[in-house]
């Protein structure tokens, strides 16, 4: 430092002539003249008009990282980590850009004004926004910015992480005109027009009609023509008609209620929709006899009368899409067909096998080897793709298995379910083709980048999941294997539910025990009622999406570690629950065990966790507040003073009690020095810790077993 009264030397500073002192050029910046007043910043830093001469000139941030989408319909939630380099500053904000590009993606527009970004769409402190309104079925990239106080200073190019997104399908615009066309004393004939705002191929439509002011009794009947002829109905009867449409999105709201009267007595045969409808008493007993043989005929096509319906048996109503309930449920069963080459073929595209290339070996499934390659289709660029192949010398009812997993992905339509571009049947091998999923399963992904995600990041994964199961849910689907190693990841980190089948779904998973019933249970993750007696709903769905939260909080753990499958069922029988993950957000906890709900109605429905899970990032404060992984600890070996393992205050002592003292040295050194630390120990760290005879690591092995069913039964009684 150099003295007042003194000229600053060349790499000195003096702000204001009055200081006492010269100061060194602050980092990234230099003065090669003497009596400086200001540092000049480097090439390519700067320093903003508010910035004191003191303060070390900064540059623009880089690139925000790992981009994640999440799709819903026609709204997206993007995510994303810190830049690497913030410039040397703190005030780091985002903006984010949307651009609506062509089908190839070589042409893209700004989105302008119709798209609304929640909170907003630049100067955003979080990592993360909310964009609205976007267009159904369109093709979209997101540019995401950091910037920084000295960003406009630069002209350096933007930096920015983009991501590419096509929105889902929005469901159909409700239909507006419906129109009688024959009216008779059992018959109604009605026609109308398809709705204004399709969005889609409508596939079909459901007509739901029933006595006015009896809507507890109605009935349902599919078209795929915009006419219908309803019969079985009762003479001089007004009935309420509404109509809905289905796209591959799902159906869209229903029409508004049009009332129709049926006619008193048999009209001449013609078109009567101009007739005025006389109303003509009859004879109760005429009345009696049309009731009847209305609720006769009703009752031969299938009409369903909600009234008489168990809840609960109202999901495996389903029969070759002839009748429908209420709601979006369309899922059909490929079982109910008499012919399941018919379901294969009305559920997915044939693809000629020219038209694949198969690459390489990337997993084996139960049918056969699941490769990776690339599908050109006549007209469309060609792309990735994943091919499940079925193994030469199979049996017709192995054929028929491989395939009904087709039958099933066929018919959804979600962005966080795996989609099927076709099969191949007509030639062998016969193939399942679907999109590609660079980073393989979950399970094995997130066991390779151990802590590597943000909190937000691992909860937009699991945002995915949860959005996929509310579609399925709402398709009447029960998934009953879902897990972390049946959820694949693409290259955006988009999580995406796959491995769908009906018996054999547990039949290939390794995970599947036989249990005393018969029948293979992936008893980890499966609900206690449906291990009981087999009672798989949605609602079992949920608890297994319980235990894929902790797999994917925990980076790919084994739940319940080594504990034997009996273990398992006993204790959470028992009521104990698997324990919060290390460095858990409370509020995901409590959803975990929310989900693992002993009385299934209490869990939450797919559609709540979605959005629990969408304020929690829209509200990333609430997942500020960890459950202390060493407090935890602690807490789990004083409860558990009574029954001898907690007594243990330290490693050594644990080691003594096993007469293993002599490995006290060795855990200490490699660092398991509590042991909360130690119930995490697997064999192989046993071994790298220098416990090399196998009676050792077995004696240890099973006491570390042992502490962790403490912590587990120690854990959460509920
Ligand atoms: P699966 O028979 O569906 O369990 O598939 C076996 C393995 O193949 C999976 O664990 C994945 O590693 C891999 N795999 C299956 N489908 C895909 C896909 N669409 N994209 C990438 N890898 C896949």
């Amino acid at each position: 430092m150099q003295t007042q009264g003194e000229v600053c030397q060349p790499g000195f500073f003096k702000a204001s002539p009055y200081s006492r002192y010269c100061s060194k050029c602050p980092p990234y910046s230099y003065t090669y003249d003497k009596g400086s007043a200001l540092c000049q910043c480097l090439d390519n830093y700067f320093r903003r008009d508010n910035d004191p001469p003191s303060m070390a000139c900064t540059r623009p941030p880089t690139a925000p990282q790992n981009v994640i989408s999440n799709i819903n319909n026609t709204s997206v939630i993007l995510d994303w980590s810190p830049p690497a380099d913030a410039g040397g500053r703190k005030d780091v904000m985002y903006l984010v850009v949307c651009k609506r590009c062509s089908v190839d993606l070589i042409e893209c527009d700004e989105c302008g004004s119709g798209v609304r970004y929640i909170p907003q769409e630049t100067g955003l402190k979080n990592t993360s926004v909310m964009v609205v309104d976007l267009l159904a079925h369109t093709n979209y990239t997101f540019e995401i910015e950091a910037v920084n106080g000295v960003s406009e200073l630069s002209p350096i190019p933007r930096q920015f992480v983009s991501v590419n997104v096509t929105t889902n399908q929005a469901a159909p615009s409700p239909i507006s005109v419906v129109k009688k066309k024959k009216i008779a004393k059992n018959t109604i004939s009605l026609t109308w027009e398809e709705p204004n705002r399709p969005n889609g191929i409508i596939l079909e439509y459901e007509i739901k009609y029933f006595e006015k002011d009896q809507e507890i009794s109605y009935t349902i009947i599919k078209s795929k023509e915009t006419e219908i002829v309803v019969d079985g109905l009762k003479p001089t009867t007004v009935y309420i008609f509404q109509i809905r449409a289905r796209t591959a999105a799902g159906y869209g709201g229903y029409s508004r209620k049009f009332e129709f009267e049926t006619s008193p007595v048999s009209l001449p045969a013609g078109d009567q929709s101009q007739m005025p409808i006389i109303g003509v008493s009859v004879t109760v007993g005429m009345i009696l006899v049309a009731v009847v043989s209305g609720l006769l005929l009703s009752g031969r096509r299938c009409g369903y009368s909600k009234a008489k319906q168990d809840p609960e048996e109202e999901k495996m109503h389903f029969h070759n899409g002839h009748i429908k309930l209420p709601g979006i449920r369309t899922y059909i069963d490929p079982h109910t067909y008499e012919d399941p080459s018919q379901a294969v073929h009305e559920f997915a595209k044939e693809i000629d096998a020219s038209c694949i290339t198969i690459e390489r070996v990337i997993g084996a499934g139960e049918f056969g080897e699941v490769c990776s390659g690339r599908l050109k289709l006549p007209g469309k660029r060609e792309f990735p793709v994943a091919i499940k192949t079925l193994k030469v010398g199979y049996t017709d009812k192995q054929r028929r298995d491989f395939l009904s997993e087709a039958s099933i992905m066929g018919q959804f339509d979600h962005p966080n379910i795996i989609h099927l571009e076709g099969v191949v049947t007509k030639s062998k091998p016969v193939m399942i083709v679907t999109e590609y999923m660079e980073n393989g399963s979950l399970d094995t992904f997130l066991k390779k980048n151990d802590g590597k995600f943000t909190v937000i990041q691992l909860v937009g994964m699991l945002r995915g999941i949860a959005s996929g199961m509310r579609y399925l849910s709402d398709m009447g689907y029960v998934h009953r294997d879902l897990a972390a190693r049946n959820i694949l990841v693409n290259s955006n980190l988009v999580s995406k539910v796959s491995d769908f089948g009906l018996s054999r779904v547990l039949e290939d998973d390794p995970e599947a025990a036989y249990t005393t019933k018969g029948g293979k249970i992936p008893i980890r993750w499966t609900a206690p009622e449906a291990i009981a007696y087999r009672k798989f709903t949605s609602a079992s769905d949920v608890w297994s999406y319980g235990i894929v939260m902790w797999e994917v909080m925990s980076y790919g753990e084994r739940p319940y570690w080594e504990m034997t499958n009996q273990d398992v069922i006993k204790a959470v029988d028992e009521g104990y629950r698997l324990p919060t993950p290390m460095d858990c957000p409370v509020t995901l906890y409590q959803l975990m065990l929310d989900c693992w709900q002993k009385d299934r109605n209490s869990r939450p429905k797919f559609e709540e966790i979605v959005s629990i899970l969408d304020k929690m990032i829209r509200n990333p404060c609430s997942l500020k507040m960890l459950v202390n992984a060493s407090t935890r600890g602690s807490n789990l070996l004083v409860e558990h003073n009574t029954m001898g393992l907690g007594a243990y205050r330290s490693v050594g002592e644990w080691l003594e009690s096993l007469k293993m003292g002599q490995y006290t040295e060795n855990f200490n050194e490699s660092g398991y020095t509590s042991l909360d630390v130690v119930t995490k120990v697997t064999l192989e760290d046993l071994k790298r810790i220098g416990v090399c005879l196998a009676g050792h690591q077995k004696k240890i092995m099973n006491s570390i077993q042992e502490l962790r069913v403490q912590c587990v039964n120690s854990m959460m009684p509920v």
